[in-house]
C-alpha cells in the first residue's frame, strides 16, 4: 500500500477534533529508525485519538520525519510534549503498525547499549522485536514511497472431529470418500493435511459434513521449532540423587544474589564435568517456584538437541528456544510463547537476552569465557556485560558458569564487586562420583619428526587409538583450524597464495582441486604437487603443495590406520551446514559401539559422553600465532575444554595433546591442571602491556575502496582521538594501521585501537570522534567498544 493512500485512508476515518478533548491528547516519544549516526534520538508525536488504544509503550509507528515517513518505536507516552517544543507544530502519529515488543526496563537497557557501544538507539530496540518482524519506507523507480511491512505470522492446524450428529449419520451407498473419512475420525480428531493424505479428496467431503454438524473443524495454533527431539541418551537431565557439596555451595550462593534482587553475579568455576548444568537446573527450579522466570544463554555452536534436550527434559513445555539456525518461523513461535507467558525458560544464543520475558528471576551465562558472546555487527554488545546490566533493571541474579572463566570476570570476582553489586566466585573443583579428570600427555612433535615419524599421528596418539580400538571404547580427536586452514605454500620460494582482493591466504579444498578465499568467497581451481603442471604463482616452481591439514585428510588416515570395525564420524563446517545433521552426527556417534569422533572447534564444547577414554588434539599451538592478545588465553580454554570430554564416566580418561611449542605455559598448564599459573603469567603480560582485564579496548575500523580516502579517514579519527585524550596517561591511542585482514571484498581496511582506563566512558568517546567525519558512503567507518575481533 503506498502511503499515499495509506494516508487518505487515516483521514477519512479520524474524527473530527473535538475542542473539549484536545487538552488530554497524549504525546509519543518516537525513535526514528534511521540508520545514520547522525540523526539519534527520540521526538515527539502527538496521538490521535483513535490510536490511543494501540499506541503505548513498545509499539513501532508510522510517523513524518523531514519530509518523508520513517519507521519509529515509541519509547515513552507523556501528557506534555518535551520541554521547549511547542504543541501546535508537534505532528501526529500516523499509524500504528506493531502491537508492544518491550516494556520500559527494555527501553532503559537499549539507552545503556547505545551509550556504551556508541550504537545507534533505533539498532539496540530492533534487537527487541519479534522475530520476522521488518518494516521499512522504500522509495520506488518511480520516486514514490512505499511502506514494507514483513511481519511472521501464526499458524493454524485444521483439526476435524465427529460432531455429536455423526452418531445417526450414515453416509449414502455409494459415498465412498465420505465412509472413508468418517472411520479416519473413529480413532480420534485429525489434521486436516494427514486426513487428505489419507483420503484424497477429504477436503471438500469435510467442508460437506461440517456443514450439516457432522463433522467439527477447530483451528488451533501450531507451535513450530519444539519438535528437536533427539535419541541422545546425554540429552536427559536425570535428577543425581545427591548433589556434590561443590553444587550445593553455588546453589546458596545464587540463593543469596536472587534474594537481594539486585543484579549480584555469581561466578560459578567449576571443572569440566563438576555439573554446572544441573547447578543451574536446580537454580531454575527454585525462581520457577518463586513464579519468576529464567534465561539461559549458550554459545550459538553448543546450542545442541544436547543442551535443549537437558532443559526440555526438566522444565517441559515451559522452555522456549530462540537462535539463529531455526527458521523465521519457528523463531517467532517460540519468542511468542516467552509473549505470552506460556514459557518462562528461555533457552537460546545471544539475543535470548532480549526475548519479551516479564518477570525475569535469573540469567544464566554458560562458557561465559566465550568470545563469541561478543556481537559481531552493530550493535557490538557482549551477551555477559548485557546480562549484567538488564540483572540490575530486572533485581534478578546473573550466574556466570565455565571451566575457564575470562580474566575479566576472574579480575571482578576476585575485587568483590564490580558496577555497584557483588561478585562471588564459588569453585567446583571435582566432578561428581567416580569420574576424575583426566591425564594429560603432552607430545612434542620436533622430536617426532627428527624420530622420522611424518605422520600427523604422533607415536603415543596411534598407540592410544589402536588401544582405544581395541577396547572398543571412544575417542574425540580435535583438529585446531582456527586461522590455519589448509593451504598451499611454494617449498621453493615460500610464498602462500593469497587473494587478489582480500588480504587473506587462500584455503586449499583438496576435493575440489580449489582455492578458495574465506572472506570473499572467491575461488580458483589449482593444480599441486605432484602433478607435473603445477606452477607458483611468484616463481613458476612445480614444488607448490598441501601445508595444513583439513578434518578431511585426518578422517582418510584415521579410517587407514583403524580400519573397517571403527567408525569415523567427521564433524566440521561442510558436514554440518544442513539442518538437523549436528543432532544426527552426535547420535551416530552416541549409537556406535566404538567410534572416533574428529573436527574442528565445535567438538570442544559440552559434549556429554562418558565412554569417551581418549582426546586426541592434531595440532594445540596454531592458534598460539594468531595476532591477537588473546590468543594465549584463547588457545588454552579451548584445550582445557576439549581435555574435559575425556573420563567423563566410570572409566578413566586420557589426554594427548600434539604441540610444536610445548614450553609455551598455555599448553604447560593444560598438561599439569595448574589452572592458577597460567593466568599469573597471563595476568602478568596484560598488565605490562596495558590490555584487558586491566584496560578497555575500543577499535575503530575504516574501509572503502579507496586506500587514499581510508587512509585520510584513520588519520584523522586517530588525531581526534589524541586531541579528546590529551596528556592523560591512562589514555593511548595506537594506529592508525592496516588491519590483518587489510583488505577484504576489494575494500582497503585500517583500525585505530584506544586503551583507556577500566572506569571509562569508552563508548560516547568513540562515537563523538566517528559524528565528526563526513556522513557519506565513500569510508565506512565501525565502532567497536571492549574488542574482541583485532583481525
Ligand atoms: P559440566 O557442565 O560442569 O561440564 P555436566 O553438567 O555436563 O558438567 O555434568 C557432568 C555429568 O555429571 C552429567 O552426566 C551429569 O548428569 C552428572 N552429574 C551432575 N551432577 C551430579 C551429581 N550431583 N551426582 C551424580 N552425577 C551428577
Ligand atoms: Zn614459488
Ligand atoms: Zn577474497
Amino acid at each position: 500500500m503506498t502511503l499515499r493512500y495509506l494516508w487518505i485512508a487515516l483521514l477519512c476515518c479520524a474524527r473530527p477534533p473535538n475542542r473539549g478533548t484536545l487538552e488530554h491528547m497524549n504525546y509519543a516519544k518516537v525513535v526514528p529508525d534511521i540508520p545514520t549516526r547522525a540523526i539519534d534520538g527520540c521526538f515527539d508525536y502527538v496521538v490521535p485519538f483513535e490510536l490511543a488504544r494501540e499506541c503505548v509503550l513498545g509499539a513501532t509507528v508510522l510517523v513524518s520525519f523531514g519530509h518523508r515517513d520513517v519507521i519509529g518505536y515509541v519509547v515513552g507516552i507523556a501528557d506534555e510534549p518535551a520541554e521547549g517544543v511547542s504543541r501546535s507544530r508537534v505532528l501526529p502519529v500516523r499509524a500504528v503498525l506493531a502491537s508492544s515488543a518491550f516494556d520500559e526496563a527494555g527501553v532503559e537497557l537499549a539507552q545503556w547499549m547505545a551509550r556504551e557501544y556508541a550504537a545507534p538507539l533505533a539498532s539496540c530496540l530492533r534487537l527487541m522485536l519479534p522475530p520476522g518482524q521488518t518494516m521499512r519506507v522504500k522509495r520506488e523507480d518511480t520516486g514514490a514511497w512505499t511502506l514494507v511491512c514483513e511481519r511472521a505470522q501464526a499458524v493454524d492446524d485444521r483439526w476435524v472431529s465427529l460432531a455429536p450428529a455423526a452418531q445417526g449419520f450414515t453416509p449414502r451407498k455409494n459415498a465412498s470418500r465420505q465412509r472413508r473419512v468418517l472411520e479416519a475420525l473413529q480413532a480420534g480428531p485429525q489434521r486436516m493435511a494427514e486426513l487428505s493424505a489419507m483420503v484424497p479428496g477429504a477436503a471438500s467431503v469435510v467442508a460437506a459434513l461440517a456443514k450439516r454438524e457432522v463433522l467439527a473443524v477447530e483451528h488451533r495454533r501450531r507451535i513450530r521449532g519444539a519438535e528437536d527431539a533427539t535419541s541422545l541418551s546425554s540429552a536427559q537431565a536425570p535428577r543425581p540423587a545427591s548433589l556434590t557439596r561443590g553444587q550445593q555451595e553455588a546453589l546458596a550462593a545464587i540463593a543469596d544474589a536472587a534474594e537481594a534482587a539486585a543484579g549480584d553475579v555469581v561466578l560459578v568455576d567449576g571443572v569440566t564435568g563438576s555439573g554446572k548444568t544441573e547447578v543451574y537446573l536446580n537454580a531454575i527450579e527454585r525462581v520457577l517456584a518463586q513464579g519468576r522466570g529464567a534465561i539461559v544463554l549458550v554459545p550459538e555452536i553448543s546450542l545442541t538437541a544436547q543442551t535443549v534436550g537437558r532443559f526440555r527434559s526438566r522444565f517441559g513445555e515451559d522452555v522456549a528456544i530462540l537462535h539463529s539456525r531455526l527458521s523465521t518461523g519457528e523463531r517467532f513461535d517460540q519468542w511468542d510463547l516467552v509473549r505470552t507467558g506460556a514459557a518462562r525458560v528461555v533457552v537460546g544464543a545471544r539475543s535470548a537476552l532480549f526475548a519479551p520475558l516479564a518477570n525475569v528471576g535469573l540469567i544464566i551465562v554458560d562458557e561465559e569465557h566465550e568470545g563469541s558472546y561478543k556481537q559481531d555487527q552493530a550493535p557490538r554488545y557482549h551477551a555477559r556485560e548485557v546480562a549484567a546490566k538488564l540483572a540490575r533493571l530486572r533485581g534478578s541474579a546473573l550466574v556466570l558458569g565455565s571451566a575457564t572463566p575470562s580474566l575479566e570476570s576472574l579480575e571482578r570476582a576476585r575485587a568483590g564487586s564490580w558496577s555497584g553489586v557483588r561478585w562471588t566466585r564459588v569453585e567446583m573443583p571435582e566432578r561428581p562420583g567416580s569420574a576424575v579428570l583426566p591425564a594429560v600427555r603432552v607430545v612434542d612433535m620436533r622430536r617426532e619428526f627428527a624420530a622420522k615419524n611424518g605422520s600427523i599421528f604422533s607415536r603415543s596418539l596411534r598407540q592410544g587409538l589402536l588401544e582405544v580400538a581395541e577396547r572398543r571404547e571412544k575417542a574425540v580427536l580435535l583438529l585446531n583450524r582456527r586461522g590455519f586452514a589448509s593451504f598451499l605454500m611454494c617449498r621453493e620460494c615460500g610464498c602462500v597464495p593469497s587473494c587478489t582482493h582480500c588480504s587473506t591466504a587462500l584455503t586449499y579444498h583438496e576435493r575440489t582441486h580449489s582455492l578458495m578465499c574465506h572472506s570473499c568467497g572467491r575461488s580458483w581451481s589449482v593444480l599441486t604437487y605432484p602433478n607435473p603442471a603445477t606452477k607458483c604463482p611468484n616463481c613458476g616452481s612445480r614444488y607448490l603443495a598441501q601445508f595444513g591439514l583439513g578434518t578431511q585428510r585426518v578422517e582418510d588416515e584415521l579410517r587407514m590406520l583403524l580400519g573397517e570395525g571403527v567408525d569415523v564420524i567427521r564433524m566440521d563446517a561442510d558436514t554440518t551446514s544442513t539442518k538437523g545433521a549436528h543432532t544426527r552426527l552426535l547420535e551416530a556417534f552416541d549409537a556406535s559401539e566404538c567410534a572416533v569422533l574428529v573436527g574442528t572447534q565445535m567438538i570442544a564444547k559440552g559434549l556429554d559422553f562418558p565412554e569417551v577414554t581418549l582426546v586426541g588434539v592434531i595440532n594445540a599451538d596454531t592458534t598460539l600465532k594468531l595476532p591477537d592478545f588473546r590468543a594465549a588465553e584463547r588457545t588454552y580454554h579451548l584445550l582445557e575444554q576439549v581435555a574435559g570430554r575425556a573420563g567423563r564416566g566410570e572409566r578413566p580418561g586420557e589426554v594427548i595433546v600434539q604441540t610444536y611449542w610445548a614450553t609455551h605455559p598455555a599448553i604447560e598448564a593444560v598438561a599439569s591442571h595448574d589452572r592458577a599459573s597460567f593466568e599469573r603469567y597471563e595476568l602478568e603480560q596484560r598488565e605490562e602491556a596495558y590490555y584487558p582485564p586491566f584496560s578497555r579496548l575500543g577499535r575503530v575500523v575504516l574501509a572503502g575502496g579507496s586506500e587514499r580516502v581510508v587512509r585520510e579517514r584513520a588519520e584523522r579519527v586517530a588525531r581526534e582521538l589524541r586531541s579528546r585524550v590529551g596528556d592523560d596517561e591512562r589514555w593511548e591511542v595506537l594506529g592508525p594501521a592496516e588491519c590483518v585482514k587489510g583488505r577484504v571484498k576489494d575494500r582497503f581496511r585500517r583500525h585505530v585501537l584506544v586503551k583507556a582506563p577500566l572506569e571509562a566512558e569508552l563508548g560516547p568517546v568513540l562515537a563523538e570522534c566517528a559524528a565528526g567525519l563526513p556522513q557519506d558512503r565513500v569510508v565506512s567507518v565501525s565502532l567497536d567498544v571492549d574488542a574482541y575481533d583485532l583481525m
